[in-house]
């Protein structure tokens, strides 16, 4: 009896192992103490407070932050990094991305539609591979994908990275977007499946439920729901049932809004977060304000809307970014790329759009803190991600300018560190 109760205990060892072996293996090749890194930071940029300090050293001890200050000492096994000559600051977030979709524009006639129809779930989640590498390059270290990623190719794509397979930033997944029938799409009747597996549809509040729940089964870490691109949208009702239930299962919840209509029903619900809103009226603002809503923009840029097919738009989003700073509503840098555009990246073209920030008026600081703790404290990783202190992820970046003095600098990232691991050093 006794051994056998030994050997059960042994063989739940073994399998307790072989479930955590692989994760350790490709995380962390190198055994024995922690990897030492000092780095040299001629200038470090605080995003909280809008303040920039001289000749700062970071201590990044394996993945974390163990001392920041002018007069850390720096270890005789330390690898020194220096970065004396550029800006410091934490890695930056994009809070509204499409990793496994990039629509090919000739083929799809620029209606994503067809690339849903064309490019199946493991091409897709291969594109995110390399999108997500792409973000990473530019600076982005942690991003929230809001969906429009086949049949759970987002899940697929941050387990690859959260167990070191591929690099990539930190990822909050929304899995199938939740939607009114249809979706975001004109189906028609006798192909009713054409919108299967990119979008639950749910009508019905069992409906609702279950698409919520499905998604958390099959990985999603935040849940993303279309309040309105069809004639019938959720109700203010729908809306507060479903982010009741997702904060229930502990997920935020965000809504695609695109006309006023929409947007004021997500705001008067109290969502987690709004997005794209370009439509809202300044009433609505100051309910989502009220309602502790966070305003995800998408704030395209005038070459970013040409390529997306509506021009006319970016007038339409300059001027809500900038009535939404007037108000104070708290905002979250979000993009929403998914062209490809000859000679970028994934990554340039999202960090592009600082320039509608410049444009509506927002001082750089307000941009940065929209770009690092307020997108972290929507992702839901603030306690371990967005600043530059101790006890949090080494997710640094720099560049050669002062973003405090010029948003734009943003747009030149020359060193990447994910997680302790430098990943470009220019
Ligand atoms: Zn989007």
């Amino acid at each position: 009896m006794r051994s056998q109760i030994r050997s059960i205990f042994l063989a739940l060892f073994i399998f307790s192992l072989a479930i955590v072996a692989p994760s350790l293996g490709a995380q962390n090749t190198q055994s024995g103490p922690a990897r030492v890194i000092a780095i040299k930071a001629g200038k470090l940029v605080d995003p909280e407070k809008g303040a920039t300090e001289t000749n700062q050293i970071i201590l990044v001890r394996g993945k974390q932050i163990e001392a920041v200050g002018p007069n850390v000492q720096i270890p005789a096994d330390a690898t020194v990094i220096d970065l004396s000559k550029s800006t410091v600051l934490p890695g930056l977030f994009d809070a509204h991305t499409h990793l496994c979709m990039t629509m090919n524009k000739e083929r799809d006639n620029g209606n994503y539609y067809i690339t849903t129809l064309l490019d199946p779930t493991p091409y897709r989640a291969i594109e995110g591979v390399a999108n997500a590498r792409d973000m990473l390059a530019a600076g982005f270290t942690s991003v929230r994908d809001v969906g429009n990623s086949g049949n759970y190719g987002d899940t697929a794509l941050r387990q690859a990275i959260e167990r070191g397979l591929v690099p990539g930033p930190t990822m909050v997944n929304a899995g199938r977007i939740i939607a009114p029938y249809g979706g975001q799409f004109r189906l028609q009747p006798e192909k009713r499946d054409l919108a299967t597996p990119e979008y639950a549809f749910a009508d019905t509040r069992d409906e609702m439920l279950k698409a919520i729940r499905e998604n958390i089964h099959y990985g999603a870490t935040v849940i993303k729901i279309v309040v309105d691109d069809q004639k019938y949208i959720y109700s203010v009702d729908d809306i507060r049932f479903m982010v009741a239930e997702a904060h229930r299962d502990g997920l935020k919840l965000a809504a695609h809004c695109w006309t006023e209509a929409g947007a004021h029903n997500a705001a008067e619900a109290g969502v987690d977060s709004i997005e794209h809103g370009q439509m809202m009226t300044n009433e609505d603002l100051q309910l989502a304000k009220k309602n502790h809503v966070v305003l995800v923009g998408t704030d395209f840029t005038e070459s970013a809307a040409e390529e997306e097919g509506f021009p006319e738009l970016h007038a339409v989003f300059v001027d809500r970014l900038k009535r939404a700073y007037q108000i104070g509503v708290t905002m979250a840098f979000g993009t929403d790329v998914i062209v490809a555009v000859p000679g970028e990246t994934r990554g340039t073209l999202a960090a592009e759009y600082v320039d509608s920030w410049v444009e509506a008026g927002v001082p750089a600081k307000d941009t940065l803190q929209a770009m690092t703790i307020n997108a972290a404290r929507l992702l839901g990783i603030d306690r371990e991600r967005g600043e530059i202190k101790p006890g949090l992820a080494a997710d640094i970046v720099a560049m050669p300018e002062n973003p405090l003095d010029n948003i734009q600098a943003v747009r030149k990232v020359s060193f990447v560190m994910k997680d302790g691991s430098v990943f470009k050093n220019e």
